[in-house]
């Protein structure tokens, strides 16, 4: 699996800082209004140091687009430990601003490694209680009236619910893509971008247990391009990975929506085929074959050489696995390059060997 599918658990958590960046617009605006409400309720301090709060939270949006994150993290840290601590401080504990603080347990584990998130928990804690029990023995510095606190403690906890609602549907986000990368690593193959052998054996094994009448005609084709050695070891490696696209593509286009193609090893491709007896599944084959040996491989390759596949075709039997099955097409496509190569060989219970329109021609 490759690096970059951990990337979105790295430390440096980009789209975290986005997100933090945009929390401190939210904020800046949230403390604008404040301080007009505390000019309203007659509360000049709590004003005036709404202030200083808008001028640190632009400051901190300006150190994040300079990449300062650190300053612009401290600087959020500071204005929200001293703003919920004076508000609850001047106003009591049931104006609810010490409920900002709550909105860093998420935050810490996912800005931080576990230990110093763990440390820096505690410490909010403590913090959190001191400011609880402070409350219950000392009265509020600069009480406004009984409306006043219960308008500022619903606005606090409106203002705290839609943060916490917008953090929770950004952990989703950040979830739901970070499966989806690493879906897409375990399951695909880097240079060809098909399925891989993993996902295809579990496709496989999916439709063998599945009983209904019309998954019963399951058809595998088994491809190995001939001598691709040879084109690995005269025009280099790099050649050999774009006819290994190319084939790639060309069995893209040559099956049905719903058949699957895999890169099953090296060289070596699976195609399953739903809803397709041994008969059809030769005539894709068939179709490949040419569609392979016609493709202009002189415009990759720079050399007048044509490149050919062997194929090995085989159908699902009651009793089968996916060994057994895939086994019957691999045992084909042997026979199929002890023939010659350029073939399309089917299994050898069936009635007929191979079909009708095979060439043993390479030029065809
Ligand atoms: P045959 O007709 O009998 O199949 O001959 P062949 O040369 O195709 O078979 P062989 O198994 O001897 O060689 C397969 C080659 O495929 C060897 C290996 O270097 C090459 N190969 C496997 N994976 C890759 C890959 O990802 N990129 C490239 N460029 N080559 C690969
Ligand atoms: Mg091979
Ligand atoms: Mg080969």
């Amino acid at each position: 699996m490759e690096l970059s599918a951990f990337s979105a658990l790295s430390p440096k958590r980009p789209q975290f800082w986005q997100v933090a960046k945009r929390c401190c617009i939210i904020a800046a605006s949230i403390d604008v209004a404040f301080f007009f409400i505390f000019l309203i309720l007659n509360s000049p301090i709590l004003a005036w140091v709404n202030l200083l709060s808008i001028a640190m939270y632009l400051t901190a949006y300006w150190a994040f687009g300079q990449r300062k994150n650190m300053l612009a993290i401290s600087l959020i840290w500071l204005e929200v430990l001293y703003h919920s601590a004076l508000g609850t401080l001047m106003i009591g504990w049931d104006s609810g601003f010490h409920y900002f603080l709550l909105m860093f347990v998420p935050a810490i584990f996912v800005s931080m490694s576990l230990k110093p998130a763990v440390l820096t928990l505690l410490g909010l804690w403590v913090y959190y209680l001191s400011l609880d029990l402070f409350s219950w023995y000392y009265p509020a510095m600069q009480p406004i009236n009984a409306t006043a606190v219960v308008g500022v403690h619903i606005f606090n906890l409106t203002v705290v619910f839609i943060m916490f609602g917008y953090l929770a549907l950004y952990y989703l986000n950040k979830v739901n893509l970070t499966h989806d990368q690493l879906r897409f690593y375990a399951t695909t193959d880097p240079l060809t971008k098909l399925r891989n052998r993993r996902h295809m054996s579990e496709l496989l094994k999916r439709a063998l247990q599945n009983k209904h009448a019309e998954q019963r005609n399951v058809s595998v084709l088994l491809l190995d391009l001939d001598h691709f050695k040879s084109v690995n070891d005269t025009h280099g490696h790099e050649v050999g990975d774009k006819v290994l696209r190319i084939t790639a593509d060309i069995l893209r286009d040559t099956v049905r929506d719903h058949d699957k193609v895999s890169r099953w090893g090296g060289e070596e491709f699976l195609v399953f085929l739903p809803r397709t007896n041994l008969n059809h599944a030769a005539q894709v084959a068939e179709r490949i074959r040419k569609a392979i040996a016609k493709y202009p491989w002189h415009t990759v390759i720079n050399e007048n050489i044509q490149l050919t596949t062997s194929i090995g075709v085989s159908e699902l039997k009651p009793d089968d696995s996916v060994n057994t099955l895939v086994k019957r097409a691999d045992d084909a496509l042997y026979r199929g390059k002890e023939a010659g190569r350029n073939w399309v060989e089917l299994e050898s219970e069936a009635s007929c060997r191979k079909p009708k329109t095979a060439s043993s021609s390479p030029s065809d």
